[in-house]
């Protein structure tokens, strides 16, 4: 019996073949983007690779600093090199990573593993698929795929990846593939109370303050059915909050009822304001941001523009009267 090769046959070729290895995933990298980065780590050791480099522009947020390898992720000006394999994963364009992408661009193959909606992908090997809810289930594929023992470790890495973009196996991306992996992830010994007490069910205080400034400024447009919210540096100087804890805020105003559109403008570096997009079904938030260099998926996309909260508030709510017919 001959078994069709699928596109993950490509990446385990490439991985089969390599022997220095660079992996690493977006900026601002969330649960999947860490979770899977480190899964990618694993996998390579479980097939014998033992030179392998995890890069990431942005520190790793704390609640992921207990996942295995995680303290020995590096800053692309730390990566050293040359490698001759790189790795990028929830990610499909270099310039995603930051510095990274010196570091992609310098290796002989350059593999790509993405589950957004992507119109084109960098890399000499790509494999893309939206209806995968995380990276991290690809990552799951490619060590059944390739025979690769999963180890607890592993395991707690995807299964952070997955509850980190499902919200908990609760978003519409969840799948019933999700449930029988995370059932398999448990099986290799995982513990998911003590991954979701950490991941999930743990506010800082920073965190707290900052919410606690965004549920008092929501505007409403639309009727109700779009709703908005700014988030400025000194909010993060004044609550002492992280960059990471903004991550989430955005769901506090996507529930509220009525609501199709949420959005959240945060202050970023550079004079830029980097916009958060959940929408509806009905409503392909992916598209939206592409319009403004971003991207996604359909229900949960963002970009980053440049000028001031109130410059990018008023091109993204002038876009979506235009193209959405929203009246904001
Ligand atoms: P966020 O609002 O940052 O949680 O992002 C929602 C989704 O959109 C995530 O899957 C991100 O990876 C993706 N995304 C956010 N910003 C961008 C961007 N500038 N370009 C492409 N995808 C993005
Ligand atoms: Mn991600
Ligand atoms: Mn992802």
């Amino acid at each position: 019996m001959t078994i069709a090769t699928h596109e993950f046959d490509y990446v385990l070729e490439a991985f089969r073949e390599g022997t220095r290895f660079v992996v690493t995933s977006h900026v601002s990298p969330d649960g999947d983007a860490i979770g899977s980065v480190l899964g990618i780590a694993h996998l390579l050791r479980g097939m014998g690779k033992r030179d392998v480099t995890c890069v990431l522009e942005d520190p790793v947020p704390r609640v992921y600093t207990w996942l295995d390898g995680a303290d020995a992720i590096v800053t692309p000006d730390r990566a050293g090199g040359p490698f001759d394999t790189a790795v990028l994963i929830d990610a499909h364009a270099g310039d995603r990573s930051g510095r990274s992408a010196a570091v992609l661009n310098g290796a002989d193959t350059f593999v790509v593993i993405d589950h957004h909606l992507v119109e084109r992908a960098d890399g000499h090997v790509k494999w893309v698929d939206p209806t995968y809810a995380a990276a991290g289930e690809m990552v799951y594929d490619l060590f059944m795929r390739g025979g690769v023992p999963l180890t607890k470790a592993a395991a707690e890495c995807i299964y952070t990846a997955q509850t980190t973009d499902t919200g908990s196996f609760r978003y519409s991306n969840t799948t019933a593939r999700s449930h029988r992996i995370a059932s398999v992830l448990m099986d290799a010994g995982i513990d998911i109370r003590a991954i979701t007490e950490r991941v999930i069910d743990t506010m800082s205080r920073g965190k707290y303050g900052l919410l606690q400034r965004v549920l008092g400024r929501i505007q409403f447009g639309a009727g109700g059915t779009v709703a908005h919210a700014a988030i400025y540096a000194n909010d993060l100087a004044e609550t002492g909050a992280l960059p990471e804890d903004t991550d989430g805020l955005i769901n506090y105003l996507r529930n509220i009822e009525g609501v199709r559109v949420a959005m959240i403008f945060r202050e970023a570096k550079d004079g830029k304001t980097k916009v958060s997009f959940r929408t509806q079904a009905d409503l392909n938030a992916a598209d939206i941001c592409r319009a403004f260099g971003g991207g996604g998926h359909a229900v949960a996309a963002g970009a980053t523009l440049e000028g001031t909260i109130a410059e990018a508030r008023g091109k993204v709510l002038a876009h979506l009267r235009a193209h959405a017919g929203l009246d904001v």
